[in-house]
């Protein structure tokens, strides 16, 4: 997708803060941070919002899990403990339309809802 933020971010079009990267799932520091770590995590792929996922794309969400805890233990957050969100379309708060996990720690966090 060529109008899309986070696919120039992943492409190196874009600067970002990079903690990780590999041939399938980039994660970097969110320019907003509502958190002491807050990461995001995504595919290279462009995939718009979850509901978008297909079975194709299971071995992919799996992966992408697995980065999300190597980033998180390399942060230091394996054992204090630490939340991953997807928030989907509109009333999930979604705002940028490329599939995208946030990490949260390195505080106390509340509940959500
Ligand atoms: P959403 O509400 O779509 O789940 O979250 C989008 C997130 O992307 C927000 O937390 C926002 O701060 C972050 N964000 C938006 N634009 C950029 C950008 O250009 N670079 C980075 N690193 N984060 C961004
Ligand atoms: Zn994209």
């Amino acid at each position: 997708m060529s109008d899309c933020i986070f696919c120039k971010i992943a492409a190196g079009e874009l600067p970002s803060e990079m903690v990780y990267q590999d041939e399938r799932v980039v994660a970097f520091k969110d320019i907003r941070p509502v958190a002491p770590v807050h990461i995001l995590i995504i595919p290279r792929k462009h995939i718009p919002d979850l509901t978008a996922i297909t079975e194709e794309d299971a071995e992919l969400i799996g992966h992408l899990h697995l980065v999300a805890v190597k980033v998180a233990r390399e942060l230091g957050l394996a054992d204090r403990g630490f939340r991953l969100v997807n928030n989907c379309k509109q009333e999930g708060g979604q705002v940028i339309y490329h599939l995208h996990y946030h990490l949260l720690g390195g505080r106390q966090l509340r509940n959500l809802c």
